[in-house]
């Protein structure tokens, strides 16, 4: 049975507990909101099933970045401007999506709920499938979603499934090879997954200024794509504009203990296409750079070209060769894993002590320390190095 001894070795993809028939397992959270499978050995019967579904922790061969090496990719902007604006970046996703609803497939991925918490949800019409527009910064909760897309796969469907990598490596591996022909993936280029405890908590906060309608985790309206900043919508109309989660989230220091040991990089994708933002397009691709959004999709198998070619119409399509040079450069993380803060367990126990306000001043931008960072850089660029 399955047991989680080292942390990093598990991405809380949920395949382990979907797979189990006799439902022993548990996912439960951990002090920054990260599920874990745990077992009832009263209810297992030691099958050791959970343990062949787990895709993280089979031997992974990632070949080293060579600086010469040539990656074909697509730039693609959707036709159309309003589906790019509520998109992340060029709004491929909602073109893909769109074509499997238009053949009575459902389509999976992941939505921010009324409570604010990130969730992979189902859809089957086109408007549903617009919450799924958007990045949302966080471990989303797949509570029973790999049962759903198995069963729709099983009444015949054709399924569209988005997320993580290793989200899409665990599902991939927990349905059987005989209904794999009618199911589409897409992951993106993954900087790493962020607390949805600290989430939480960082919500809550802003809610002293009012009752929250709604939250962006990158608000596109807010300078452009390239901009990011988290912005929250109050009932009586105000938008509060902040940047506390995007500097914890960069600053690696409260990304899930897996992400910095991620098997999913470029040559080990188990997705049918990936999707990322077009980072550099203005150096390969001038005329589709701008402050909309343009997407990079990589096409990962046939079957991704396939579907991309479906939702051709609707898209405007540069392909393109970059050279792995350019993406170590401008999207890293398709080739390696994001490097953690010096101070990661540091956070973890006190966010666990003191809370969310005590590590938002502490690493984050709400104290003293990011002020005095900041006065440092602009003095740096006003009066250059001294
Ligand atoms: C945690 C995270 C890290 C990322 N890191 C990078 C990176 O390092 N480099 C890069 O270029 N791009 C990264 N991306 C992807 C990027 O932000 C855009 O999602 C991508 O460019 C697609 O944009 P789009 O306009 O085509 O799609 P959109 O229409 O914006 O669709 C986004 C898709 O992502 C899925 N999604 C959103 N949030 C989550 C989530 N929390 N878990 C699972 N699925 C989710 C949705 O289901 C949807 O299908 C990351 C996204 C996330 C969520
Ligand atoms: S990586 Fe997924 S399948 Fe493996 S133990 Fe963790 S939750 Fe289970
Ligand atoms: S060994 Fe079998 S019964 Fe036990 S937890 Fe794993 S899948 Fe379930
Ligand atoms: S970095 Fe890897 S382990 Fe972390 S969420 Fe992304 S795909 Fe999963």
């Amino acid at each position: 049975m399955i047991s989680i001894k080292d942390k990093s070795l598990c991405c809380g993809c949920s395949a382990c507990q979907a797979a189990c028939p006799h439902d022993a397992i548990e996912m439960r959270t951990d002090v920054l909101g990260f599920p874990y499978p745990y077992v009832d050995v009263d209810r297992c019967v030691g099958c050791g099933l959970c343990v062949r579904v787990c895709d993280f922790q089979k031997e992974h061969v990632c070949e080293p970045a060579s600086a010469s090496s040539q990656v074909t990719v697509s730039a693609i902007r959707n036709k159309d401007a309003s589906v790019v604006a509520s998109s992340q970046s060029g709004g491929v996703f909602s073109a893909l999506s769109d074509e499997i609803v238009r053949k009575g497939g459902t389509v999976y991925g992941a939505v921010i709920g009324d409570d604010f918490v990130v969730r992979h949800e189902r859809a089957s019409t086109a408007v549903e499938c617009a919450a799924f527009r958007g990045s949302k910064y966080v471990q989303s909760d797949m509570d029973g979603v790999f049962r759903r897309v198995r069963e729709d796969l099983q009444a015949g469907k054709e399924v569209l499934f988005s997320g993580t990598p290793c989200q899409v490596a665990g599902l991939q591996s927990y349905i059987p090879d005989r209904l794999r022909t009618s199911l589409h993936t897409v992951d993106f280029i993954c900087h790493g997954v962020p607390s949805p405890a600290v989430w939480k908590d960082y919500v809550g906060y802003m809610g002293r200024y009012g009752s929250v309608s709604s939250v962006c985790f990158r608000d596109k309206s807010e300078g452009g794509w390239k901009i990011h900043k988290e912005s929250f919508l109050y009932d009586d109309g105000k938008k509060r504009v902040r940047e506390t989660f995007r500097v914890l989230f960069y600053k690696n220091i409260m990304l899930r203990h897996s992400c910095s040991a991620c098997p999913y990089h470029l040559g080990n994708r188990k997705a049918d296409l990936t999707i990322a933002d077009f980072w550099g397009i203005g150096e390969v691709c001038p005329e589709m750079d701008g402050d909309k959004g343009t997407s990079m999709v990589i096409a990962d198998s046939d079957k991704g070209r396939h579907l991309l070619e479906e939702a051709a119409p609707s898209l405007d399509i540069r392909p393109l060769a970059v050279s792995e040079s350019f993406l170590l450069r401008k999207n890293p993380n398709l080739l390696r894993s994001s490097k953690f803060y010096k101070d990661r367990e540091r956070f973890e126990r006190e966010y666990d002590r003191y809370g969310f306000l005590h590590v938002a001043r502490k690493w984050g931008d709400m104290g003293w320390r990011y002020k005095a960072w900041q006065l440092k850089v602009f003095l740096k660029n006003k009066f250059g190095k001294r």
